[in-house]
């Protein structure tokens, strides 16, 4: 059957949108449903359909596959990265419609280039899948609890059954009343691991309820915590908890931020500390979801878990003259396997950095990229801390009539 013919069934009422595939190959279907939305909205969708790979390879990404929605892609680095996963210089391909966003990345990593390099390393790295039960009382809540912390071994067993990567690291019950949550924390290796938690968390889920009056009431039950902001996440971390740090000497500072080790240190307390502390945000820093997510929609990553990648903190203090700088990203959830990370031209990114697929040993792919988002991420808030500073600067040598 072709498009047209698809598209007139629709209208027709005898199939459904999300039924095309099962009469046509996926570009046919996706080609049908732009027709349709041609005649029905008068949207041209022509950009849309211009898209590069086989719809079939997206079936387990998207449903009603209309296309493609294109994001322009831009390049910083090289930097060099002593890290745990990761050493040598590393490009990071950063896809945004942020005029300006890979221009001020990229001025930070030419800074940390002339300073020989950032450190980076993953310091943790557990994703987390939280259910919660339904027990009748506080004494039973109790009770759960405690057969929790003594059978961590059984349910590793159960939960480990479902995968041949994942590894239960931790599971923490938290009592609130007539409820229990268990959050469970798996090292994923290369995978991002959500979906790979949640069924192992499932198996598990089966052995608490046999074992105990526990009742399952939802496999989530929010103490995750995905897609939303947490101080869980903050203070515990999920996916990788990764940081990288850079020592940058005055002269370097001056020459690429036209500016001072001080006046980026004061900077950094009074906005990302002092400010963000007063506006109770999570995320102590300038900007450090924008390098994520730029890198996220390059590299098939999940990309509402930007709201993770936001829990991160900056410092920048003077030693000796020079300027020292750090960031943490307590929840970074990134994978080099699964999820959007098989197409094309997130593959392709990928590529770039040097960790498509599963890595040698499994897991060392997802801490590389964790450790080059990073210092991206650190780039990123020295050259907008360096940006305000110097305006600063320059306002006061104005008012000074210098
Ligand atoms: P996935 O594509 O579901 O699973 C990753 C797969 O890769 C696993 O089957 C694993 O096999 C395999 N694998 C092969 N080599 C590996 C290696 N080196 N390291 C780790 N795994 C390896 O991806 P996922 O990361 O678990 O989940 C990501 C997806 O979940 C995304 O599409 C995301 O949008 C979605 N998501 C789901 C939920 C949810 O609640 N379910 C929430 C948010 C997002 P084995 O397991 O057999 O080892």
């Amino acid at each position: 059957m072709d498009a047209e013919d698809l598209a007139g069934r629709v209208q027709d009422g005898e199939l459904r949108l999300h039924e095309l595939e099962q009469h046509a190959d996926p570009d046919v279907a996706a080609e049908a449903r732009r027709l349709l939305l041609t005649e029905e909205t008068e949207a041209d969708l022509d950009a849309v359909g211009a898209y590069t790979f086989d719809a079939a390879d997206a079936e387990p990404n998207v449903e009603n596959m209309l296309g493609a929605a294109q994001v322009p892609m831009g390049v910083v680095g090289p930097v060099r990265i002593d890290g745990g996963a990761v050493d040598g210089a590393k490009y990071l391909p950063l896809a945004t419609t942020e005029g300006a966003l890979v221009a001020s990345v990229n001025r930070g990593c030419a800074a940390i280039r002339a300073a020989d390099g950032a450190t980076a390393r993953v310091l943790k790295n557990a994703m987390t899948r939280a259910p919660v039960f339904r027990v009748a009382d506080v004494g039973e809540a109790s009770e759960v609890a405690s057969w929790v912390r003594d059978n961590v071994g059984t349910l590793a067993e159960a939960a480990e059954s479902t995968t041949n990567h994942g590894e239960l690291r931790d599971v923490t019950p938290y009592v609130v009343g007539d409820n229990v949550f268990l959050r469970f924390a798996y090292d994923t290796k290369d995978a991002m691991g959500m979906n790979m938690a949640t069924i192992a968390t499932e198996a598990a889920c089966d052995v608490v309820t046999d074992e105990t009056p526990a009742e399952l009431v939802a496999l989530s039950g929010n103490l995750c915590s995905d897609k939303k902001p947490a101080a869980v996440n903050s203070v515990q971390g999920r996916g990788r908890t990764v940081a990288a740090d850079v020592e940058i000497s005055r002269d370097v500072v001056e020459s690429y931020f036209k500016t001072t080790p001080e006046a980026i240190a004061e900077a950094n307390t009074r906005k990302n500390h002092v400010g963000s502390a007063k506006a109770g945000s999570l995320g102590f820093n300038a900007h450090a979801a924008n390098t994520v997510a730029a890198a996220f929609l390059a590299t098939g990553q999940d990309i509402a878990q930007v709201v993770e990648g936001s829990n991160a903190i900056t410092t920048a203090d003077v030693r000796d003259g020079d300027l020292y700088a750090s960031l943490t990203i307590a929840s970074l959830e990134v994978g080099t396997v699964g999820g959007g990370t098989k197409l094309p031209t997130q593959a392709e990114s990928l590529d770039v950095v040097g960790v498509r697929g599963g890595g040698d040993p499994a897991g060392s792919n997802a801490d590389a990229l964790a450790e080059v988002i990073c210092t991206a991420a650190l780039a990123g808030e020295l050259s907008l801390l360096g940006a305000l500073a110097s305006d600063h600067l320059a306002s006061a040598h104005e008012e000074l009539g210098r």
